[in-house]
């Protein structure tokens, strides 16, 4: 494994050799989403979005899951694996977009617009999952919506990618809830990212459908950061504006060291994914398997059809 990070101190290293020694000890698989902190992304064995990250864990044959991420997150994997054991690397790393779907509201809106179908964002809690047809992410979310069968789609909790499904449907698209949103993208507004123009005026503006509309609107491209993992590869642009959570600029700078990125807001940070500190975090759910995921079995099996339906439409 390519160690990017520049662990000069001891203890550091030492801790990369330990958590590599468990996870072949304990036959257990790293799984680390694009927005943790460098250090925990250079010891991953997989690195991704939520949308690569499910598909992971619904191929891993390790006995072990832990992830570092946030509770949906590690959600996903259970409902894929029941037989494995599955780790969050920090208890409190709530999703706030994720809480602001009630089971509840759901189902008043599909009492509401009993012809529609429900897609939720993979961003959603497991009992919420269990009322879907099918879950999408960022990077499916078009696709999936396109091929379900009713003309009206509920769609949450993300408004602003609901906004952006919208306009790349022919269904109608309903926001469930009306204001559902992630903190992180909603504050990268149009001043932030005007000032990072002014800034890097030769630099293309990439932002993610999370992100408020207006600056869906000015960005050159919009993509999940899977796709900008894709387009900053792909592009011959020297230099990048990104509008998503400042950790995936770390991975796109080790990419791609001959290109230069720029967040588009310096203080779109996500504290719920910021609750893996460190490496010592890693370590410590490694060794003593503590912050255990699990899912009721009854809500498991419908959550698990959805996510599945999801993974093969994309
Ligand atoms: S970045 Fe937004 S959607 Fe992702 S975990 Fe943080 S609050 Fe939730």
């Amino acid at each position: 494994m390519l160690i990017f990070y520049p662990i000069k101190d001891g203890v550091l290293m030492d801790l990369v050799q330990k958590i590599e020694q468990l996870k072949k000890e304990k036959n257990a698989v790293l799984l680390v989403h694009n927005y943790q902190v460098p250090e925990v992304q250079d010891v991953a064995d997989f690195l991704g979005d939520s949308l690569g990250l499910a598909r992971k864990a619904s191929e891993t044959d390790a006995d072990i899951i832990v992830f570092a991420g946030v509770d949906f997150m590690a959600e996903t994997a259970k409902i894929l694996n029941p037989d494995k054991k599955v780790f969050i690397t920090a208890k409190e790393a709530n999703c706030p977009m994720s809480a602001m779907l009630l089971k509840e509201e759901l189902l008043k809106a599909k009492k509401e617009h009993p012809d529609a179908e429900v897609v939720l964002y993979v961003n959603s809690s497991a009992e919420c999952k269990a009322l879907c047809d099918s879950c999408c992410t960022s990077a499916n979310a078009e696709k999936v919506v396109n091929a379900m069968d009713a003309d009206t789609i509920l769609f949450g909790p993300d408004k602003n990618l609901a906004y952006y499904v919208q306009k790349r449907s022919e269904k109608k698209i309903v926001a469930v809830p009306k204001d559902g949103h992630c903190y992180v993208h909603a504050i990268i507004e149009m001043p932030a990212l005007e000032l990072a123009i002014e800034k890097h005026p030769n630099a293309i503006v990439v932002v993610h459908p999370e992100c408020p509309p207006d600056v869906q609107e000015r960005a050159d491209n919009i993509a999940s950061t899977s796709g900008m993992v894709r387009l900053a590869r792909e592009l011959p642009n020297k230099e990048f504006i990104i509008g998503t959570e400042t950790g995936l600029l770390y991975r796109l700078q080790k990419e791609n060291p001959g290109k230069k990125f720029f967040p588009a807001y310096e203080h779109a940070v996500c504290r719920a994914m910021k609750q893996t500190a460190s490496l010592n975090d890693v370590y410590l759910t490694l060794k003593e398997g503590r912050n255990g995921v699990s899912v009721p079995e009854e809500i498991r099996k419908k959550a698990e059809k959805a996510i599945n339906r999801m993974l093969e439409l994309s």
